[in-house]
């Protein structure tokens, strides 16, 4: 059996973190098993869905180096799903309900005041063939609902273990809206029959759905794909994530410098029991992908520590990674120079700043930075020159350590920290560096 697992988003937004990790997860899954996975966009919601999302989405995956090997659009198979919803009526599985939106809203909330669960009441089935009809005539469109059969539904679960459900507890869900329109919960069972998918791994907000669609899937007389749901990543205070608190997309992330390694490697780990550290790549994290390393507990995502990762990933990132990225006219020497101060690659321009100036130098004691400016070696300035210039300083004036470095820094970048004043200063160049000096 060929394991096929499937990235199912609704293109109704830009991915953010928590669906990268779904379709990350998904990836790893799959090539971990020698597998496949189907990108498979959810867009029988019209109103809701947006072909510029549905490209966007594509844009990112590819982005982040997730590819995938099949690729299925639900609106192309509509068809399919009308087809569908005739045999699951003519086998009597299927029933039409006349009630509005707010005729159900009513019934939740009275259920709910009562302290029962809010599910459907099955009033439509008392319905009978002649009330049906009239309703018909009236002009109502009915929405049809799916009869779930009575007893345990129960699986066995790839990270929660097993789970058990009373279809007495679920409502008989909505497979046709009263427009005709199949919903997800059906187009999502057929598609992972027709595509073989034998793993479904989402997240524990589909926990009930999965209830309802095994019955689904046996209604279909498929065979019922194995299961897998994680907990949905909480921001660092605990709560759900929400736009506002890192719930970035990731075009926001990729706009705001951070890099595709920096995301996948804390997603693949975040609500693991492995230990979140920078990966050099996605093979390294296939090597180590376990699902069974997920835990229940609902995971933390701290922005501060996607920083942390960027900021590894810059010290070793090669030139050739980022040229493009660049100040022009920077080049090999410059960004080896600053790249283990940055958190972004955006980050080297204000370095690139001070290399080309103009810069105001700080200078606290004019006369010691004219007593080093007077020992300046002359150019061309290479490697050396810093230690060179440094330890004649240091001769000629007794400093060391601080006293002697940091004035130097200040005067020559304007700033008490920053990269290496050895690879700078070749940088900088003679003529500047007299010039912050004051000479
Ligand atoms: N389109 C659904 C979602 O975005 C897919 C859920 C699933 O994986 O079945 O939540």
């Amino acid at each position: 059996m060929t394991v096929r697992l499937r990235f199912a988003p609704s293109p109704t937004g830009r991915l953010h973190l928590g669906n990268i990790r779904t379709a990350l997860v998904n990836w790893l899954f799959a090539r971990k098993s020698s597998g496949e996975l189907l990108l498979r966009i959810d867009d029988t919601d019209a109103e809701r869905s947006k072909p510029e999302h549905a490209a966007a989405i594509e844009a990112d995956l590819t982005w982040l180096g997730l590819a995938w090997d099949q690729f299925a659009r639900q609106s192309d198979r509509m068809a399919r799903y009308a087809d569908i919803v005739s045999s699951l009526n003519a086998a009597g599985r299927l029933y039409p309900c006349f009630e509005s939106p707010e005729e159900l809203e009513l019934k939740r909330k009275l259920a709910l005041s009562r302290g029962r669960p809010p599910i459907y009441d099955r009033t439509a089935l008392k319905l009978s063939a002649a009330e049906i009809d009239e309703l018909i005539a009236q002009g109502i469109a009915p929405a049809w609902r799916f009869k779930l059969a009575p007893g345990a539904i129960k699986w066995h679960d790839l990270i929660r273990g097993d789970v058990h459900f009373e279809a007495e507890h679920l409502s008989d869900p909505v497979l046709v809206r009263p427009d005709g329109v199949p919903v997800y919960m059906l187009a999502s069972v057929v598609d992972d029959l027709d595509f073989a998918v034998s793993h479904v791994i989402r997240g524990e907000d589909h926990v009930a759905n999965t209830a309802v669609q095994i019955q689904l899937f046996e209604a279909l007389g498929g065979p019922v794909p194995v299961f897998g749901h994680f907990s949905l990543i909480a921001d660092a205070s605990g709560e759900k994530l929400s736009k506002r608190a890192g719930a970035s997309s990731i075009e926001d992330l990729r706009q705001d410098g951070v890099e595709p390694m920096a995301i996948l490697s804390l997603l693949a780990k975040l609500g693991t029991s492995d230990s979140i550290d920078l990966r050099p790549d996605l093979a390294t994290l296939v090597a180590e992908f376990d699902i069974s390393r997920f835990g229940r507990n609902r995971p933390k995502l701290d922005m501060a520590e996607l920083d942390l990762l960027n900021a590894r990933l810059m010290h070793a990132l090669p030139y050739q990674h980022v040229a493009k990225r660049l100040p022009p006219g920077s080049g090999e020497d410059f960004w080896l120079a600053v790249r283990a101060n940055l958190t972004r690659v955006s980050d080297a321009d204000e370095w690139w700043q001070v290399v080309t100036g103009p810069v105001t130098p700080l200078i606290d004691e004019p006369e010691f930075i004219a007593a080093a400016a007077a020992l300046l070696p002359s150019g061309p300035f290479d490697a050396t020159t810093w230690s060179a210039w440094t330890n004649a300083v240091k001769g000629a004036t007794g400093r060391k350590g601080k006293d002697l470095f940091l004035p130097l820094r200040r005067a020559l970048t304007g700033r008490g920290h920053g990269p290496e004043l050895a690879a700078l200063l070749p940088l900088i160049g003679r003529e500047q560096a007299l010039q912050r000096l004051g000479s």
